[in-house]
């Protein structure tokens, strides 16, 4: 099922405010595995709105707008979608019901405005709004393709989209078939090379579907499968998975829509019983405050070093102070130094360290993005990684805290 979003409003079209409603029932209608193919906004301008629904309709089998159910003048979008279906306007009792109490209760005198937010298409099924008055619709089709109206202000919107439309698209997909997906996170690997390995499948496949999105520094696959029943889609998803676990497994962390390596990695540490702490120079505490936002982590983490200046490694870290003068403070040795001393001082089973060149400027010559993440273990000889990370400060230190995360990763 391919479905098209249209998002009323002229502030929309002249960027005065954001189509987060667009963006939000875009990811829940992904999720059931509906594909949106196309986004559009129109202005409160009835002949355009009527032009964007015939083309709409042409493309897609399901239709949804968002905005334009109110009160006021401008607010067309139900009378313009009635008019296109051939279908008049006929009053939701309940929600009528709902206003009028209002009204009663409050000692307010109805107008006749406030009466048309009760109004719903003749045939649709009626979306409760839950936030407010203007009764959403769900009609199943015209020339075969369905029709949802939606809300404009974004409490009244994303809860007729969690608590209405997608537990009545879900119930009417099982009739005929169901949808289910997978989220599949990658560590370590670029979305093109990923993208690249997996391309035939990607390309080629149609169920399940395989859609790639990148985030800073990982990259999450959508497998979503249709089948009959619930069973069948997850034998098509797991057949899928397995195929690309078998080629790029090993920059697999884990799945689910957010499930963060963070989140993983501190997960695994509390169940080995792995303590660890850090020594953090260009990422300023970031890796510490980054496993500090887990549930749990205090089990594994009694705290951490933030070393900034070259001061502050000898202060807190004892690293001698010929080391950085020889080596340099972006360096292999300095790495190492700083996470054995952390583990030394704060006896962890593991620590980490994090020295390199956060930019803009260059540091001892090195180019911002070089980085040494060092990894000191039990008794084991402790190593140091060099990385180059590019685009800028902050995803350099995001980089950086992601690297270190995957370096302890099972
Ligand atoms: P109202 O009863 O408030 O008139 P409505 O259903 O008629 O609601 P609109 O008038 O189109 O909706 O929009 C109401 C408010 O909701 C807008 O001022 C805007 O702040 C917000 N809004 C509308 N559409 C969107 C959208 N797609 N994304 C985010 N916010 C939106
Ligand atoms: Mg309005």
């Amino acid at each position: 099922m391919n479905a098209e979003i249209i998002a009323v409003g002229t502030e929309l079209l002249l960027g005065q405010i954001a189509n987060t409603n667009g963006a939000y029932l875009a990811q829940k209608l992904a999720e059931i595995g509906v594909n949106v193919y196309y986004q559009t906004v129109v202005g409160d301008n009835p002949k355009r709105l009527e032009s964007v629904l015939r083309m709409a309709e042409n493309r897609s089998d399901l239709v949804l707008t968002i905005g334009g159910l109110g009160p006021t003048e401008d607010d067309l979008t139900k009378q313009i979608v009635a008019r296109h279906l051939e279908e008049p306007l006929v009053t939701d009792t309940d929600a009528k019901k709902k206003i009028d109490e209002y009204a009663a209760k409050t000692g307010k005198n109805l107008t006749p405005n406030n009466a048309k937010q009760a109004l719903k298409i003749q045939n649709a099924i009626s979306l409760t709004n839950h936030n407010g008055f203007a009764v959403g619709d769900l009609y199943l089709s015209h020339h075969g393709t369905g029709y949802v109206l939606l809300p404009g202000p974004p409490a009244e919107c994303i809860m007729m989209i969690d608590r209405e439309l997608i537990p009545q698209l879900k119930k009417r997909g099982q009739q005929s078939h169901v949808f289910t997906s997978r989220v599949m996170r990658f560590i370590g690997i670029g979305e093109s090379k990923l993208v690249d390995d997996l391309s035939d499948l990607i390309d080629h496949q149609t169920n399940p579907t395989i859609a790639p999105y990148a985030k800073m520094a990982e990259v999450t696959l959508r497998v979503t499968a249709s089948a009959a029943n619930e069973d069948q889609a997850e034998t098509l998803i797991q057949d899928t998975v397995d195929k690309i676990l078998a080629r790029d497994g090993q920059y697999f962390y884990g799945y689910g829509d957010d499930n963060s390596l963070a989140n993983v990695v501190v997960n695994q540490l509390i169940d080995r019983k792995l303590s660890i702490t850090a020594a953090e120079s260009l990422t300023a505490g970031e890796f510490q405050s980054t496993i500090g936002s887990v549930p749990g982590v205090s089990a594994v983490f009694p705290g951490g070093f933030v070393t900034y200046a070259n001061e502050a490694k000898h202060q807190l870290l004892s690293i001698p102070s010929d080391v950085i003068d020889s080596q340099g403070v972006v360096s292999e040795a300095t790495a190492i130094w700083m996470a054995k001393q952390a583990r030394a001082k704060m006896q962890t089973d593991i620590a980490v360290s994090f020295t390199g060149v956060a930019g803009p400027d260059e540091l001892e010559g090195q180019p911002a993005g070089t980085v040494w993440i060092g990894i000191a273990y039990r008794d084991e000889e402790p190593k140091a990684y060099l990385y180059r990370f590019t685009n800028g400060r902050q995803q350099i230190r995001a980089r950086s805290v992601m690297a270190g995360l995957d370096l302890i990763r099972q």
